[in-house]
């Protein structure tokens, strides 16, 4: 499949429009670092860092990953890589801690919770990253925060670790941003101190998804009722696209919906101009943006909420047979 798009792979992602829409890929194991050349990807929208931490027996060491880290940031030479905390529970259990019984995994004690409450594996990362950047930029993102208060306590242990390397001698990233995800649909109606304070936000999607429906996104059964392009979701993503551009907080999507060529474009049509995905899917999607004139595709998108449609797949998707 990469093969395929191949003569478009060093080409920016440019919109029919003239919009310039960031691509990047997901990542989290060592073994997906080549796809960033191969793929055409702009820098890794989402590292997850918590595949590493499930393909092990044991719990890494602050060392072995900052070794690790490094590699990272070095096979990106110079693309930015945004670094995610560990996000466990829910789905992803670490076979070496003691399994929570929760009634409702997904809704319960993971990813910056867990974080936030133990805080030592979190400040061991947090020292990993800042060592592997070197004094070099460093990108970081907190998953799964829910309130204002999280993001700010996560960011005090970022500031805490700095300072610690600071008074250890060792060198400080020239450039540090962190951010957050947003996933849980509290985060999109936080005051507005919160979209000023954070320096990024990144949608994941996946479980944004699963929230905003109350479907559970490892469900078929359920998940499949509910498109990706229902009015609803996306005028949701709209408020949220909104709030970032009152503020000028840089907003990306990161979820698997940002992978598949229709919905990517849709999600670039209602303003979201940074898209992370698999690898793989960074051909297909550039194939298809760069056909499609984004300003169209609003007002179909805007039709079809007035004609009171339930999703606009089937307007965008005749606005695409018209065209072919
Ligand atoms: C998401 O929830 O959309 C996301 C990108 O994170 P994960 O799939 O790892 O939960
Ligand atoms: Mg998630």
């Amino acid at each position: 499949a990469l093969e395929r798009y191949a003569s478009i792979r060093e080409t920016p992602c440019v919109a029919a429009c003239g919009a310039r829409i960031e691509l990047h890929m997901n990542a989290g194991l060592m073994a997906d670092l080549p796809s960033l050349v191969s793929s055409g990807a702009e820098g890794v929208g989402l590292f997850r860092t918590e595949l590493q931490f499930l393909v092990r027996n044991q719990m890494p060491r602050r060392t072995e990953l900052a070794v690790l880290y490094k590699r990272v940031l070095d096979s990106a030479q110079g693309r930015r890589v945004v670094f995610r905390t560990l996000d466990i529970g829910s789905d992803k259990v670490l076979p070496y801690m003691k399994p929570n019984d929760e009634p409702n995994p997904a809704l319960g004690w993971r990813a910056i919770r867990v974080g936030l409450d133990k805080p030592g594996v979190l400040r061991m990362q947090l020292q990993a990253l800042l060592r592997a950047a070197e004094g070099g930029p460093l990108t970081v993102m907190f998953p799964f925060v829910a309130q204002f208060e999280e993001y700010r306590a996560a960011r005090a242990e970022m500031n805490k670790a700095l300072e610690r390397e600071h008074i250890l001698g060792h060198p400080i990233p020239s450039k540090l941003e962190v951010g957050a995800m947003l996933e849980t649909p509290s985060l999109a109606f936080a005051p507005r101190q919160f979209f000023e304070e954070v320096e990024f936000l990144s949608i994941g999607g996946n479980d944004l998804k699963q929230f905003f429906f109350a479907a559970d996104r490892e469900n078929e059964r359920v998940r499949r009722r509910y498109d990706t392009l229902n009015v609803s979701f996306l005028s949701f993503l709209e408020t949220i696209v909104e709030r970032c551009r009152e503020t000028g907080t840089h907003l990306s999507f990161c979820g698997e919906d940002a992978g598949r060529p229709i919905e990517a474009i849709c999600l670039a049509a209602i303003g979201l101009q940074s898209l992370s995905m698999r690898p793989a899917s960074i051909g297909p999607v550039k194939h298809l943006m760069m056909r499609t004139n984004l300003d169209d595709l609003r007002s179909v998108i805007a039709n079809a909420k007035v004609q009171g449609d339930q999703s606009v797949r089937p307007a965008v998707m005749e606005f695409l047979r018209d065209r072919a």
